[in-house]
């Protein structure tokens, strides 16, 4: 089981990675490519102390192979959720299960976008794993909206246990898309429904269905992890970066303003001493 599962390698994520390999903890990455980062296209940073007129190019690097080389393990994936097995947490990172003893969340600002009716819905027939809750949704109709490509996965998951299955795309290109899944281009504008989903409205054209599948580039932080606390958009935490939910962290700017590198990285390394003690509290 990985001692500390750090979600999300930007800044935050990989300064506490390498402060919990500093407390002799075995760490986990999970993250997406590392020029998906925010960081990346900054062409300079020029207020990280010590490392004047860096491209965020070259600064993002360095932190990552330090915290390669110092002993992380990289997953490049997207997690699309996280479990609470009581003392000890189920990560689902594009379908493979990985068992971790604490979670640092670093997952960036919140960009995701919603539609009307989709947070609403969470858990009542919108979801945004298709692997996670598609066996509920069997031999019943469902949509998926497709942010990204592994939006057709998702379709074609769903397609293959039995859904019926239409797919959104909102990109131009499909890749591959089972025959069996309806394709209708256009606009998600809501989801309808009270207790539960009942449909959604495409293109201005109300459509009955079952649940809606979102795949998106980033996820509300509330589909992400069940029962997490968030205030105005941001993780809740106190000065220990802890969340609500005992052994789990999180840090950088998916905890809230200012968004800045030495934020993050003060926070990461504040979240990964909270864990590791956490771990060790544990082991008494
Ligand atoms: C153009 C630009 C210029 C900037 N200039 C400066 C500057 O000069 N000085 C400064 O201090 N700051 C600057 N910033 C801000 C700085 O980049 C951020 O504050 C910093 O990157 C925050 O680090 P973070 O680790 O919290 O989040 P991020 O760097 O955003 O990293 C979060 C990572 O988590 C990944 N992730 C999210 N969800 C998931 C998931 N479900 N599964 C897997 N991975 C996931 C994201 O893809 C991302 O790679 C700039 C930002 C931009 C865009």
């Amino acid at each position: 089981m990985i001692d500390v599962a750090v979600i999300g390698a930007g800044p935050g994520g990989l300064s506490a990675a390498v402060s919990a390999l500093q407390r002799n903890k075995s760490v986990t990455i999970f993250g997406r490519s590392i020029d998906s980062g925010l960081l990346f296209s900054a062409k300079e940073v020029d207020n990280y102390l010590g490392m004047p007129n860096m491209t965020g190019e070259d600064m993002l690097n360095a932190f990552f192979s330090h915290a390669i080389n110092k002993g992380a393990e990289f997953k490049e994936c997207r997690v699309s959720q996280i479990l609470s097995m009581g003392d000890y947490f189920m990560i689902n990172a594009e379908n493979e299960f990985f068992e971790a003893k604490t979670i640092i969340l670093a997952l960036g600002v919140n960009k995701s976008r919603t539609i009307k009716g989709e947070e609403e819905l969470i858990g009542k027939g919108v979801s945004y794993c298709a692997t996670c809750d598609g066996m509920l949704y069997r031999n019943k109709d469902v949509f998926v909206v497709g942010e990204t490509t592994e939006g057709e996965a998702e379709a074609n998951y769903l397609a293959s246990i039995g859904c019926n299955v239409s797919y959104i795309p909102l990109y131009k290109d499909l890749i591959h898309i089972d025959d069996k899944v309806n394709i209708i281009r256009g606009k998600a504008k809501s989801v309808l429904g009270n207790e539960y989903v009942e449909g959604i409205v495409v293109n201005g054209e109300e459509k009955q269905c079952n649940a809606v599948f979102f795949a998106k580039k980033t996820m509300p932080v509330a589909s992400l992890m069940f029962g997490l606390e968030t205030e105005n958009n941001s993780i809740k935490v106190d000065r220990n970066m802890c969340t609500n939910i005992t052994g789990v962290y999180a840090c950088g700017d998916c905890t809230g303003a200012p968004f800045q590198v030495s934020k993050a990285v003060g926070e990461g390394l504040v979240a990964a001493l909270s864990a590791a003690k956490y771990i060790e509290d544990n082991q008494k």
